[in-house]
């Protein structure tokens, strides 16, 4: 293999086409964007996100984390606002360990300027991929007014959730595919720093105001403003179809998230100008078709936003594949690719799975009592024996274990809670002895 064309120079293309060039590929990208350094990063997308540990060690296995570490601002914990304006914060690990927030623009605009300092490395903007034809490997773009085909050894769809690499593998007999919308979608508002340059809102915490339906989230960004994000239904008195004017905004804001409205100067006109976005979920079956085609992050598994691991999933998709491509050798593409797909469909399952359990987490479950309890006895029984328990938490977001697998790690903790709180009187003994021994019992027998 000697040639690879890679559609999308999103987050997950760009950095493939950095490791495979330091890989001595020739590596050609095609991005229907116009260069993003060369116009403001477009609206609609998210303007930051989380990196987390499986995102650092995919950049760290590319040798760029520290380049990469330079443009991130460190979250260490949960920060929940209530309906009154109390707040209440919980670590998110009981040693200290952060994610990371990340502009989307800046992380993008740094990798593609990583990959394209790489002699081996083109990439050509306003290049819309129409279509693939797998058995000659070519993709046909267009470009302007013209229309060219290219062919490589390698053709990886990082294009998207929109992908049309994947469009092209689905005309291909038993290779399956779903798609699925959630009744909620998303709108962003920017929280400025105050006018001496600092921070609003506690710069070390994820803010989150749970509604039980809804939900706004807040995420620092490097000059100390955030990115405030309400998750909400489209349908309902307060859904988002309902609330298109700047005035129905600030009504909204009244009701719920009060102690916001002060935070963000212009809320009127920013709910009316600012986009109202949909969210999906896809999934898709195999990931690589023959020895030449397969499709990496959104385009294979796109997701809902609430773990925070799209884009962690996306680069890890990458690593895995490059350490398969080290294990076998390029000659092996078969034995690659089928690999890469073995690993990697049941991951990027479990993601969209986790993804959707952490929206009724976000929005519900951390203005629930039981659940603020629940937490606190694992990180108890976490805190004396971190040998044993590890919340599923901390396996997504602070280890490399693949998503199935801690999925099926938090759906056992799960069950060993649920004996756990109908305990009677649990509220007054969750922190006694005899608990943390249940615990460890049940997390013995319950497999
Ligand atoms: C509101 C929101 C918040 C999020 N927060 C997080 C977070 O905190 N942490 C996290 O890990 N993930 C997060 N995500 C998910 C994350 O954005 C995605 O998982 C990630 O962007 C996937 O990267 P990608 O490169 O696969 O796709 P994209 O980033 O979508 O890149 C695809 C690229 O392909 C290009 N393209 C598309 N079609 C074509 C074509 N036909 N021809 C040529 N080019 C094409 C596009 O222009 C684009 O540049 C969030 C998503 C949303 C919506």
């Amino acid at each position: 293999m000697k040639k690879v064309i890679i559609v999308g120079a999103g987050l997950a293309g760009s950095y493939m086409a950095y490791a495979m060039g330091k890989k001595g590929y020739n590596v050609q990208v095609f991005e229907k964007r116009t260069d993003p350094r060369k116009m403001r990063y477009n609206s609609g997308r998210s303007i930051n996100l989380v990196v987390s540990h499986r995102g650092w060690t995919a950049l760290a296995y590319a040798g760029i984390e520290e380049e990469i570490r330079k443009i991130v601002v460190p979250a260490y914990g949960r920060q929940i606002h209530d309906l009154e304006g109390n707040e209440s914060y919980f670590a998110y690990s009981i040693n200290n360990k952060a994610i990371h927030s990340i502009s989307r623009g800046e992380f993008n605009k740094t990798l593609v300027e990583l990959a394209e300092a790489l002699p081996n490395v083109s990439i050509t903007f306003d290049a819309f991929c129409e279509y693939v034809n797998f058995n000659t490997g070519t993709v046909f773009m267009k470009q302007g007014e013209q229309h060219n085909a290219y062919s490589a050894d390698l053709i990886v769809g990082g294009d998207g959730t929109g992908s049309s690499v994947r469009g092209a593998l689905m005309k291909q007999p038993r290779f399956n595919y779903s798609q699925d919308f959630i009744d909620s979608g998303y709108k962003e508002v920017h929280i400025p720093p105050r006018k001496d340059g600092k921070p609003q809102l506690n710069i070390d915490a994820l803010h989150i105001w749970p509604r039980r339906e809804f939900m706004l989230m807040g995420l620092a960004n490097k000059d100390n403003g955030f990115t405030g994000t309400v998750f909400a239904p489209f349908n309902g008195e307060y859904g988002l179809d309902n609330l298109s004017t700047g005035q129905d905004g600030i009504r909204y804001f009244e009701k719920y998230f009060k102690d916001a409205i002060p935070l963000i100067p212009n809320l009127e006109e920013q709910w009316e100008s600012n986009p109202t976005s949909a969210l999906a979920c896809i999934r898709c079956n195999p990931y690589h078709w023959g020895t030449n085609t397969m499709l990496i992050g959104d385009a294979a598994h796109a997701t809902v936003p609430f773990y925070g691991e799209g884009m962690n999933g996306s680069l890890e998709d990458v690593h895995v594949f490059l350490e398969l491509l080290d294990e076998h050798g390029d000659s092996n593409m078969e034995k690659v690719l089928e690999t890469y797909t073995e690993k990697r469909v049941p991951a990027g399952n479990a993601l969209v799975d986790l993804s959707l359990r952490n929206f009724i987490e976000m929005r519900d479950l951390v203005a629930n009592p039981y659940f603020q309890l629940r937490k606190k006895i694992e990180r108890k029984v976490q805190t004396n024996h971190p040998d044993k328990w590890t919340p599923l938490y901390t396996l997504v977001k602070f280890t490399n274990i693949p998503y199935h697998e801690a999925k099926a790690e938090g759906e056992r903790h799960d069950r060993i809670m649920q004996q756990i709180l109908a305990i009677d009187d649990i509220e007054d003994r969750w922190d006694s002895k005899e608990i943390e021994k249940e615990v460890l019992r049940l997390f013995e027998s319950i497999v």
